[in-house]
C-alpha cells in the first residue's frame, strides 16, 4: 500500500491543485490531501470551509482522502503510514522554498521522501493567492477554479 500526503493551505483549492492530485493518484494507492491550519497565514477561508470545498470538488474518489493537519508534516505522514510527500512545482520561483522544506523534512524523518510533480503548462501560473486577488478585484475566476469555489469566492468577497 503506497500512501502519500499532499499538504497545503488550499485557500482555496484551484485547478492546479486538482491537476497535482490527479497525477499523484496515478503513482500512489492513496493520496491524503492534508489541509494545514497555519493561522499565521490568515487564510481567506476558515479551515472547515477549505475542507468542505475540497470535499465538494473531489467527491468520493477512490484513493483520495481529505484531512485537516496540525503540527509537523513528517509527524502527520508517519502517523498516517505515508512514505511520501507530494508537492507541486510550478516554476523556478517555487524551487528554493520547496528545496529547503524537502531537505529539512528529510533531516527530521529520513523515511519520508518528497516528490515533486509538474502541473499541465496552463496551470503553471496559477496560485490560490493570484485567484483571490483576481476575485477581489472583480475578475472572472471560473477558468481557474472549480465552480463551487468560484461561487464561494463570490459569496465571501460579496460580489
Ligand atoms: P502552501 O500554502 O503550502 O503554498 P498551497 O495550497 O498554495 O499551499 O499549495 C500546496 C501545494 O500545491 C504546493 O506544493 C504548491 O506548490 C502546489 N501548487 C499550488 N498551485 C499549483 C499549481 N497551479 N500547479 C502545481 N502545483 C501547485
Amino acid at each position: 500500500m503506497r500512501r502519500a500526503i499532499y499538504p497545503g493551505s488550499f485557500d482555496p483549492v484551484t485547478n492546479g491543485h486538482l491537476d497535482v492530485i490527479d497525477r499523484a493518484r496515478k503513482l500512489f494507492d492513496e493520496v491524503i490531501v492534508a489541509v494545514a491550519y497555519n493561522e499565521q497565514k490568515q487564510p481567506l477561508f476558515p479551515l472547515e470551509e477549505r475542507l468542505e470545498l475540497l470535499r465538494l470538488t473531489l467527491g468520493a474518489q477512490d484513493g483520495v482522502t481529505i484531512a485537516a493537519m496540525n503540527g509537523l508534516l513528517v509527524d502527520f505522514a508517519t502517523a498516517n503510514g505515508a512514505t511520501a510527500v507530494v508537492r507541486g512545482l510550478r516554476a523556478v520561483s517555487d524551487f528554493e522554498f520547496e528545496f529547503q522544506m524537502a531537505l529539512m523534512n528529510r533531516k527530521l524523518e529520513a523515511r519520508v521522501e518528497t516528490i515533486f510533480l509538474m502541473p499541465k503548462e496552463e496551470y503553471t501560473y496559477l496560485s490560490s493567492r493570484i485567484v483571490k486577488e483576481i476575485a477581489r478585484l472583480g475578475g472572472d475566476v471560473q477558468k481557474f477554479v472549480p465552480p463551487r469555489v468560484a461561487e464561494a469566492l463570490r459569496q465571501r468577497l460579496n460580489q
